[in-house]
Order: C-alpha cells, then structure tokens, then sequence
C-alpha cells in the first residue's frame, strides 16, 4: 500500500477521476490530511463511506515515529525519525526572525562523499519517497504546533540525486490546499549535479536554487568534493548561468570556510571572478568542525577579511551565524550518536 502523503493534487485528482470520483475530492482529501491534520481516513465527513472504505485498501496514512528530540539553547530544534522500514534520518527545524524553516532530509545516507561532511560518511542506502519528505515537515508541526513558513532541502543527502520524489515532495508542500509553503520560501540544495540544475530550471515552481560551492579552483573542489571531477568548473558554471538565464532568479552559493584551504585573499579574489556578473548570492559558513575529519573552521579574521574583499568587489554576501552546534544539528553534522548506535 502507498502512502496518501506522497500524492500530490495531481495524482489525487486522477486517481479520483480513475475510480469515478469528483475530481474536487482531491482538494478535500488535501486538507483534511494538512489543515486538520486528521489520523484515519474516518474523520474524513464529507466524504462517503463507500468510498472511504476504498481509501483505506489503497493508502496508508502512517507517520513517521519520533525516536529523539533534542532542543538547542538558540531554539533549533533536531528530530531524529524511524521509517517504516526501520531506517533513521534526521530533520532540523531552525526559528528565524522571519518564521520556521524546516531543513528536511532526502535521502538515507549520502553518496556524494564531500570529504569535510559527516552527513555523507555513511552510503546511501536509498532515496526517501516523498511521503517521507513531506511526514518530516507534517511532523515537526504536529510535534511542536508551529507553523512552518519555509523549507530548505539540506538534510543529509543529494536532492538531484533523487529528483522525481524531490520534485513530487515540492508540489505537495506547495499545494495551497495543503502545508501551503510559497514557493519563494523553499530552497533546494545540490552539490552541483548538472544534467539537473539544466532539468530544474524548467520546474514549473519558483523555488530557490542553492549550489554547494566551497571552492573558486577546480584544484581546490577536486580535493573537497569528487562531484568536481564529473562536472568541473567550467561545466557547473555555464549550467547555473543558464539557470538564472531562464528563471531569471537569483542563486545562492554555499561557501564553507575551511581553514588554510579555501579561506584565503586569493581564493577570495578567485571567486569574484568567478561569478562576475552572475544574479547570485554568497552564504559564507563557518565550517563546523566533524571529529573524524581533519579540516578546521577559518580564523574569525580571516573569515572577515575574505568577506570584506567580496564586499568591496560589490558581490553579494553575507556571513552566516551557525545554528544548533551545540545538539549536532548545523550543517554537515546530521548523523547523530543513536544513527551512530544503530548502525545507520
Ligand atoms: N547535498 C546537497 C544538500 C546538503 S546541504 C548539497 O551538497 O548542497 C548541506 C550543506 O552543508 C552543504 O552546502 C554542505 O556542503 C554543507 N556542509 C557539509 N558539512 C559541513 C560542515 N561540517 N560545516 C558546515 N557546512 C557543511
């Protein structure tokens, strides 16, 4: 049996027209699962027995079980969740001035293999489902009875390394009918998968693009990142160029600072360069140290000091503060001790 919550409007509305419903029931079904956030298909009044009954053979409506939750001092909060299949995965929900962001994960474990990243130190073991995506967020409203306003694909995996799910989850959270999330509000993550970000430019949502940068040199992401050595620099730039091209919005790059590696005037001078003259935005982050990885966060000058050459060269940045370190919750660190424990 499949999960209700991975169905978008869409899909609802076939399956009604398929089993020779109204077509609108998709619409109701859609907020008796996210506006009341009902718990069996019995609740659902306006629809008929009859075909209530046909819901329960074809959907579950299972959520995900909760096995920790740990609160940071800054109000980040980290939950770790058991799939059905017994699989853990971690999601992060983050209070900023300008509401709740949920940092939802897609996919169990990751291959990608970024050498400073603890996220990735375990394989994938497999994508997520988009019901999995979209419980993650249905739960840490249930859980905390906060309204979730925005959503960043950040947890542990690659998003374009599961696109069709990724993509369905968006449409779902998206639904005005269901979790409502604007689409300005949500922002994908990717390391830089190419053939991708030339598909993601034509999904028809206007969701916020981020590229996991890191490095202005391919003699420097070659080290950091093997995704470079499938798509170098002069193939990863001309796609995000073409991607602003046809969105005609504005990209983020991550950058994290890496001590004596990537931190240096040059290398800040290097990626002006490198996006001259592109619509994008600068995310500096203070590496957050991982124990069994060598690499150090920058000196807080030296962090400045690449920051200010960006500035005066008239790029977009920012330097960002780090949230939830102290529960393991900040970039790169999702994979907490009990994941450790299990085995997973
Ligand atoms: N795979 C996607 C989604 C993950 S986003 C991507 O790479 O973009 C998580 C972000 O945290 C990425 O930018 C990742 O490079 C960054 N990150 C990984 N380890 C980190 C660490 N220890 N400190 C700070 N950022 C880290």
């Amino acid at each position: 049996m499949e999960s209700i919550y991975g169905y978008s409007e869409e899909m609802l509305k076939n399956y009604m027209v398929n089993m020779g419903e109204k077509p609108f029931r998709s619409s109701q079904i859609m907020e008796w699962l996210y506006r009341k956030k009902v718990t069996s298909f019995d609740e659902m009044t306006n629809i008929s027995k009859k075909f209530i009954e046909k819901l329960k053979e074809d959907f579950t409506l299972d959520r995900l079980e909760c096995v920790t939750r740990q609160d940071s001092y800054d109000g980040t909060k980290k939950f770790l969740f058991r799939l059905s299949d017994g699989n853990l995965i971690e999601t992060v929900l983050m209070d900023h001035e300008y509401g709740y962001s949920v940092c939802v994960t897609s996919e169990v474990g990751c291959n990608m293999s970024c050498a400073f990243c603890a996220s990735g130190m375990k394989k994938k073991k497999r994508n997520l489902t988009a019901a999995e995506m979209v419980l993650q967020i249905l739960m840490v409203s249930i859980l905390t009875g906060f309204r979730v306003s925005h959503v960043v694909v950040m947890g542990i995996g690659e998003p374009f390394d599961n696109y069709e799910n990724v993509t369905t989850f968006l449409n779902i959270i998206n639904n005005a009918k269901g979790l409502e999330i604007g689409s300005r509000h949500i922002t994908v993550s990717t390391c830089g998968v190419v053939p991708k970000i030339y598909e993601f430019a034509n999904f028809p949502l206007q969701v916020n693009l981020a590229v996991s940068l890191h490095a202005p040199t391919n003699e420097i992401r070659d080290q950091i990142m093997p995704i470079n050595k499938a798509y170098p620099l002069e193939v990863l730039m001309p796609a995000i160029k073409e991607y602003i091209r046809i969105t005609d919005r504005r990209v983020t790059f991550e950058y994290i600072m890496l001590k004596g590696l990537n931190d240096t005037q040059k290398c800040a001078n290097d990626l002006c360069d490198l996006v001259l003259g592109m619509n994008c935005y600068i995310n500096l982050i203070p590496y957050n140290e991982v124990k069994e990885k060598p690499f150090k966060r920058s000196e807080r000058s030296d962090m400045r000091q690449f920051f200010d050459i960006l500035k005066k060269r008239h790029i977009n940045v920012q330097l960002r503060k780090e949230q939830g370190s102290d529960i393991d919750a900040a970039c790169g660190q999702l994979r907490s001790n009990q994941m450790k424990k299990e085995g997973n």
